[in-house]
């Protein structure tokens, strides 16, 4: 009763953030002084609590699988889940950008110059996922340097056997309870952080500014939509023995936690919450599948990319050949491993994809004033992905307890 109260304040805080936004319109700045801060309080917060919660829930969830084929065999599943349902995602978004032909008729400045800044190459994300010093990685908050180093710490632990890792164990495993308790605290302020977020995006782009590129925001939430719709109810469902419906009642308080956040790492305390409490699954698998899908698994950030890679080719009248659109899920698919679990990192990938294929990235300005709007839909199934390889992996592994008594 009590989770329920929680799950509908939390959208009564989104609905209610909505109507307030678009009563602000004409007074963005208000929303922007006044209510933004306490977002940015409530996501401060969240922030506090990623690194140690995925530190320590990786090395407990690796550590307690028991042996190292084990820890193998699940890792296996996990990686192939995630990957294979995000190139299918990409594919969908491609297909989408081909159906709905967003670009037809626009026209974007062609002196707009935009640096294709920051987006690194795929070799170098891949290279500079083991840390040459994982503490610099810890500082720095470098997830995927952490995640690489937390599950060597795992697999030690399992390698040198239960009774000499005990107490190193014991000590993360204490340290992973207490961020799921700071959690729970920080989620029965989330009706309020969500409203607060919410406000000033709906405030600053209202309803006009999106006219123009209303089929791509069609095509992303569409897609968004479908893949959630086919992809993960299917899994869940065929897999791991689950209601669709009931999974995505469980997921709900996540996905609207990403869809204001519009951050996988911010949502990660609130998404490991409902994947054990909501939907069963245990914290052997939520604590080792979720850390990882929230850093290497972006289903709805490929999506994404996918009709924006065809919208921008529509704008520039680019014919793209087969090579090239195997190209972008290739690019898209190992590039959504080093996109960062942040506002926005998407964006900054986008730029590689665009470039593994020689596409203008002066498309991307056009993008950039829509991006908070894509952004809110795709992390929300980047959120729901990662549930679901929880799902599917716990109930292959006979992991999924009883709702209402999560292991702890
Ligand atoms: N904001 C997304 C996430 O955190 C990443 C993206 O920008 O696509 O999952």
């Amino acid at each position: 009763m009590k989770k329920l109260k929680l799950t509908t304040k939390i959208f009564l805080g989104l609905i209610v953030g909505i109507i307030v936004g678009l009563f602000m319109q004409g007074v963005p700045d208000i929303a922007q002084t006044y209510i933004k801060p306490f977002g940015t309080l409530f996501i401060n917060m969240i922030k506090m609590i990623i690194v140690p919660l995925v530190f320590s829930s990786l090395i407990v969830g690796a550590a307690s699988i028991g042996d190292v084929k084990s820890l193998g065999r699940i890792g296996g599943k996990t990686v192939i889940y995630y990957l294979s349902t995000t190139a299918i995602a990409v594919s969908i978004g491609l297909l989408l950008g081909k159906i709905i032909n967003p670009g037809s008729g626009l026209s974007i400045p062609v002196d707009a110059n935009m640096a294709a800044e920051q987006a690194p190459s795929v070799a170098s994300i891949l290279l500079n996922i083991i840390p040459s010093n994982p503490l610099n990685g810890l500082v720095s908050g470098n997830i995927l340097q952490i995640i690489a180093f937390a599950l060597f710490l795992g697999v030690g632990c399992t390698a040198i056997g239960e009774e000499k890792s005990k107490p190193f164990v014991d000590f993360f495993e204490s340290l992973a309870e207490i961020m799921y308790k700071i959690t729970a605290f920080i989620m029965e302020l989330s009706p309020y952080g969500i409203f607060a977020l919410i406000v000033p995006v709906i405030s600053q782009y209202g309803i006009d500014v999106l006219k123009p590129l209303s089929m791509v925001i069609f095509a992303v939430y569409f897609g968004c939509f479908l893949h959630a719709v086919l992809v993960y109810s299917s899994a869940v469902k065929i897999f791991g023995k689950i209601s669709p419906v009931k999974f995505f009642k469980g997921i709900a308080p996540a996905a609207i936690t990403a869809f204001s956040t519009t951050s996988s790492s911010g949502t990660l305390p609130v998404t490991i919450k409902s994947t054990r409490e909501s939907l069963g699954v245990s914290e052997k698998i939520a604590s080792f599948v979720l850390p990882l899908g929230a850093t290497i698994n972006m289903d709805g950030t490929a999506l994404y990319q996918g009709v924006c890679a065809l919208f921008i080719a529509q704008v520039y009248g680019v014919d793209l050949s087969f090579g090239q659109i195997a190209t972008i899920i290739l690019t898209a698919t190992l590039g959504s491993i080093g996109t960062a679990g942040v506002p926005g990192g998407g964006f900054i990938m986008l730029t590689l994809v665009l470039q593994s294929v020689n596409l203008p990235l002066d498309g991307l300005v056009l993008i950039a004033g829509i991006e908070r709007i894509l952004d809110m839909a795709r992390t929300s199934v980047n959120v729901i992905g990662d549930t679901s390889c929880a799902v599917v992996v716990a109930s292959t592994e006979n992991e999924l307890e009883p709702i209402g008594e999560p292991s702890s």
